[in-house]
């Protein structure tokens, strides 16, 4: 009985054990393997995944405040993962502890257009805006970098590439990416981010990482101006989608994972 995890801190909220069991039952694997959320803290992760190696898990997906712990432990980094800096899939094989980051490729599938030659301003310098950064980057996009804390949004153009901005002009861009946690609780993005509800245009595909019950209001107001929007769910289905690919070697089913993540 293979098993599967998403660990985080909290983690109660995560939409991947609903998203992930459909997915496995829908291949055929639902009596075989199975898919569970724990809760675990910062200075128990590291104990916590050495001990998921002897416990029949095949891997795990990492998240929130996790992704730089999980890189740091691991025996072999894929390439991507080293290079954005954070690790959000473990998988265990043969006594080692391999490390990916499938964030990127999950936003780069996400899209409806290809980056390739656009001007993208992305919100926010963690651990999902390195990702975000990092995908825009490798597909041709121009990045432009914003975020609350200057020195971080500087830094990470320093390393993985990108230009910081202070003061964004919101119709500058074809795609703008909040890759804050701004929306999580309920902030207001306006109030928040460099951004103003009307200052969307119908040319520009909107993106917000963050993902909860309702459309965020980024993307209401996005949505309103006749821009296309995608929304953190359909993020979290192509990066898990991923993830199950790496630990099955299955192509996963996106649609059954869609309805399951927004069930
Ligand atoms: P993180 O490493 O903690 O980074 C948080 C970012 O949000 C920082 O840039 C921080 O700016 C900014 N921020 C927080 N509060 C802010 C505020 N009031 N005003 C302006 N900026 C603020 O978190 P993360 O891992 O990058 O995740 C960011 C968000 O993406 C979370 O909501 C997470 O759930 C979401 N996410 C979604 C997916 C998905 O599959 N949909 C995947 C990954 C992440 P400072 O540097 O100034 O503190």
């Amino acid at each position: 009985m293979p098993r599967l995890a998403v660990l985080g801190h909290p983690v109660a909220h995560s939409r991947s054990p609903a998203m992930q069991s459909a997915a496995l039952a829908e291949l055929g694997l639902g009596e075989e393997w199975s898919y569970e959320a724990i809760d675990v803290a910062p200075d128990a992760f590291e104990a916590r995944v050495r001990e998921m190696a002897g416990e029949g898990f095949a891997g795990t997906n990492v998240t929130v405040p996790h992704k730089e712990a999980a890189l740091a432990l691991a025996d072999e980094l894929s390439q991507t993962a080293r290079e954005i800096g954070a690790a959000n899939t473990l998988s265990f094989e043969a006594g080692a502890i391999r490390a990916d980051n499938t964030d990127a490729a999950g936003l780069l599938g996400a899209l409806p257009v290809s980056p390739a030659g656009r001007r993208a301003l992305v919100l926010g310098a963690g651990g999902a805006a390195r990702a975000v950064v990092w995908g825009l980057l490798r597909e041709g996009a121009a990045v432009a970098v914003w975020n609350r804390t200057e020195l971080r949004s500087r830094d990470l153009c320093t390393e993985l590439g990108g230009e910081p901005v202070a003061a964004p002009i919101q119709t500058d861009y074809d795609l703008i990416v909040n890759s804050t946690a701004v929306g999580l609780a309920g902030e207001d993005p306006f109030s928040e981010l460099p951004l103003a509800a009307d200052g969307f245009t119908a040319e520009q595909t909107v993106v917000d990482m963050v993902y909860g019950g309702e459309q965020t209001k980024l993307l209401s107001a996005a949505e309103t101006a006749g821009a296309e929007v995608v929304d953190g769910l359909e993020i979290l289905v192509q990066q898990g989608a991923r993830s199950l690919e790496i630990w099955t070697a299955r192509p996963a089913p996106l649609d059954t994972m869609r309805i399951a993540a927004r069930g």
